[in-house]
């Protein structure tokens, strides 16, 4: 199959500094990649490319067939096939769980409210959080909050799904419950790139382990190539 995401040669620099050095790298439908490498080493930039939430100084980004750094398309459209999960779960705190999770879908993609909250249970339920639909995120534990997040950008009904370290701002005992989660759906199939230092995750999930050091990747290989000689 095609890929669904090709990043070709790129480069991104913050002032002085060269965040991605010539940085190459597909995924094709379904695919599974995860990304590891040193603090600063340019893996949450890469993953923010994906979607423009940064800018490329020069190189080519296609997603699912769209060059996003083509200023006559419509970044939205980008951003609605491709999902993403941050660090600190950045959920609308004046909101409730679901309503978190009908905002985008009512406004951008103009769903009737009725459907999008009927979605939105669903998708509690597929997280493990249903009973939850109406409190707002404060009143939820780290690891509930990012099952929220999950839910939030699936309820987008996206094609691809970005994680920029999902479980590094939890408790330990809250990451395997977000891990669960993230495991299902790519056993669901789901197309996915992950930023984590979650090594049993990338040896049981990825299709793909790329490692980047100072904005390069210097490797890329299967978990087996990557985890039976270290
Ligand atoms: P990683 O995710 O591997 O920890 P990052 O992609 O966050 O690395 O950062 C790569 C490099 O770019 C680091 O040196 C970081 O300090 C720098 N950097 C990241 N974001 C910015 C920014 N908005 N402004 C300036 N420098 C940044
Ligand atoms: P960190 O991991 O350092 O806490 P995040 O990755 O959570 O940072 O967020 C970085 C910035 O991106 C924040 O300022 C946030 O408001 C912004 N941001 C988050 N989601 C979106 C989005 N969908 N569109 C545009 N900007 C966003």
């Amino acid at each position: 199959p095609k890929p669904i995401i090709t990043i070709e040669n790129v480069n991104k620099y913050f002032g002085q500094l060269k965040a991605l050095n010539n940085v190459s790298l597909s995924v094709r439908p379904g695919e599974k990649v995860v990304i590891i490498g040193p603090s600063g080493s340019g893996k949450s930039t890469l993953l923010r490319t994906i979607n423009r939430l940064e800018e490329i100084d020069s190189g080519r980004i296609i997603v699912d067939g769209f060059d996003i750094m083509d200023k006559q398309n419509d970044i939205n459209r980008i951003r609605m096939e491709v999902g993403m999960v941050f660090q600190n779960f950045n959920l609308f705190p004046h909101k409730t769980v679901l309503q978190n999770l009908t905002l985008a879908p009512t406004k951008l993609k103009k769903i009737p409210l009725a459907e999008a909250e009927e979605n939105g249970r669903r998708l509690l339920r597929k997280v493990g959080i249903e009973e939850k639909a109406n409190v707002y995120p404060a009143q939820l534990s780290g690891g509930q909050q990012q099952r929220v997040a999950i839910a939030r950008a699936l309820a987008m009904n996206p094609k691809i799904m970005l994680f920029d370290e999902p479980t590094s701002a939890l408790d330990p005992e809250m990451i395997g419950e977000v891990l669960d989660v993230m495991v299902h759906l790519a056993r669901e199939g789901m197309t996915m790139v992950v930023v984590t230092h979650e090594m049993g995750f990338a040896r049981e999930v990825a299709d793909l382990v790329v490692f980047m050091d100072q904005g390069e990747i210097l490797e890329v290989g299967t978990p087996e190539h990557f985890f039976q000689e270290c």
